[in-house]
């Protein structure tokens, strides 16, 4: 496992993993928000590696987050796209990269967030989901299915990062 002539000195070199996903070009500064879709805490004792705010050709600064002993499912991958539209996700086997998944945002969105408006219903009657059409992709905007109202992507933002 010999570093790639193309990752010079100036890259930091981030362990392989054997088999699980590598969620690349993260924006930077949203690689835990990613984890907290993904419900992954760091404490379910796979190796879990997350770089934040490094260099990268394609954006100024990136994220990059790798989970050993886990494939995430198409429906995971589509939900990555409420913080971070721009993510690549390979899925590893044995070092390599099986395959390549393209992160498509989903019309809509069940549950992850809860509505901008505090007297919506689904913030109130138990046993009721949150609903959301995506009314805008990048950033991602969403609009309740039951009141309508707007939630923005800076509110979606916080309540994954537990600001509110
Ligand atoms: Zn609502």
């Amino acid at each position: 496992m010999t570093p790639k002539a193309s990752e010079g000195s100036r890259e930091l070199s981030v362990q392989k993993i054997k088999d699980g996903t590598v969620i690349d070009h993260i924006s930077a500064g949203y690689a835990l928000a990613v984890l907290q879709i993904l419900g992954i805490t760091g404490r379910e004792g796979d190796i879990l590696l997350v770089a934040m705010n490094m260099h990268s050709k394609r954006l100024d600064k990136k994220d990059l987050i790798k989970i050993e002993g886990r494939e995430l499912t198409t429906e995971e991958i589509n939900r990555i796209a409420l913080v971070a539209p721009k993510a690549t996700i390979n899925i590893i086997r044995s070092f390599k990269v099986h395959h390549k998944q393209r992160i498509k945002i989903p019309d809509e969105i069940e549950g992850i967030v809860n509505c901008a408006n505090p007297s919506c219903i689904t913030n109130n009657e138990r046993g009721i989901t949150s609903s959301f059409t995506v009314t805008q992709r990048n950033p991602v905007t969403l609009r309740c299915t039951y009141c309508k109202q707007i939630t923005s992507h800076n509110q979606i933002i916080d309540q994954l990062l537990g600001k509110s």
